[in-house]
């Protein structure tokens, strides 16, 4: 069990700045995402969790000790890879006890030791079986098996359904958060699939070229998005994005769209006379016929209980995700309202949300 804190990491290849000072907690017993693009730097950082990599700048502290400097194996973290490579000479009990036996573990406590292990993750029935056997899952869970029977304070995972289809991955992603669940151990999970972050995590850093965009929960992160990249990488569809010219001041609770109010949560922040951007949602726009913001449906794309349309509005092309209750068909113009409490408030240049009544506790600290 262990608390990661990352202070100000930064990974530079030749010129080339990989991560750039990222700053994050990882909770003891947390299952914990790093998500982002391909190239974000999530491998990097968590090669450097794991100490395969060293930081050019920044600690890495493991339950308050700072071991930025110290090689792999003092730091007590079990690294689990894509590729799950099993030793195809030994049946499934050898390779669980391996990591043991080469510790010189006496062999009654690595027969408790791998017994134990084989429980938590239902394989007894297979354990003298040989590897070669075996199905993808039975492989995963072996793996597993060998990085868990050692104990480690942390379990780094890059990826580790990537190369799974999606049926059997969806049912490893199942496992793999309950049987954390059952041990509570500390563990960093690399994916670029969002809706797998969400799912399984407690929290999530989303990276982009290098730079933390945002951490917190997966709640925090898909209702506040603290910039416009992590409103646009997350749900789908994606945040939908209305440009506009515009000044806001602290206490207002509107913006001006072509001359139509939009009521939002109360801005903190001021901007005179900028690039603005309304962030909203798909769920939350409603058709009202009495809407004074109007567009004009231009696809229906039917999902059984809901519907998402695509409708032409003055600042652009809008998502909706609405009741398929409600008819609606291509070629009808519409009245839209906007959950005024669900809305985001971007900085078009810089991508930043604006400080409001509704995220000032989740990101501006
Ligand atoms: P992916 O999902 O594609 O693995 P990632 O977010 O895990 O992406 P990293 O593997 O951390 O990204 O790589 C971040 C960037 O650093 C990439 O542009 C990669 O080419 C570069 N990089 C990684 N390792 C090295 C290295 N040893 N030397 C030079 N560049 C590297």
């Amino acid at each position: 069990m262990a608390e990661i804190v990352i202070r100000d990491l930064r990974k530079e290849f030749g010129s080339f700045t990989a991560v750039r000072g990222s700053t994050f907690t990882i909770g003891d017993g947390e299952f914990f995402m790093l998500l982002g693009p391909s190239g974000c730097g999530k491998t990097t950082t968590l090669r450097m969790i794991a100490g395969l990599e060293l930081p050019t700048s920044g600690q890495i502290l493991i339950d308050g000790e700072d071991v930025s400097r110290k090689p792999a194996r003092e730091r007590d973290i079990a690294f689990v890879f894509q590729m799950f490579a099993l030793y195809p000479h030994m049946n499934v009990r050898r390779n669980i006890a391996y990591p043991l036996v080469s510790q010189g573990l006496p062999r009654a406590q690595v027969r408790a030791r791998v017994a134990e292990v084989a429980r938590i993750l239902g394989i007894e029935q297979i354990l003298d079986r040989p590897v070669g056997g075996l199905s993808g899952g039975d492989r995963q869970r072996v793996a597993l098996g060998r990085a868990i029977v050692r104990r480690p304070k942390a379990f780094m995972m890059d990826e580790p359904l990537g190369a799974l289809d999606a049926e059997f991955r969806e049912r490893m992603a199942e496992e793999l958060r309950a049987l954390h669940d059952r041990m509570g151990a500390t563990t960093v999970y690399v994916t670029h699939d969002q809706l797998e972050a969400m799912q399984m995590g407690d929290k999530i850093v989303v990276m982009n070229h290098g730079v933390v965009e945002q951490f917190g929960t997966p709640q925090e992160i898909y209702d506040h998005p603290a910039t416009m990249f992590v409103a646009d990488f997350i749900g789908s569809p994606p945040m939908n994005f209305l440009p506009f010219e515009g000044t806001v001041r602290p206490g207002d609770r509107a913006v001006r769209l072509g001359g139509v109010e939009i009521a939002l949560p109360e801005v903190q922040e001021e901007a005179e006379g900028r690039r603005l951007v309304l962030g909203v949602r798909p769920e939350h726009v409603a058709l009202s016929d009495d809407g004074a913001y109007r567009g004009r449906i231009e696809a229906v794309e039917y999902l059984g209980t809901t519907q998402i349309l695509t409708i032409a509005t003055p600042h652009g092309p809008l998502k909706a995700r609405i009741p398929s209750a409600r008819p609606a068909r291509a070629g009808e113009t519409v009245g839209l309202g906007f959950a005024a409490s669900r809305l985001s408030l971007f900085d078009a240049g810089t991508g930043r949300a604006f400080r409001t009544a509704a995220n000032a506790g989740v990101f501006h600290g």
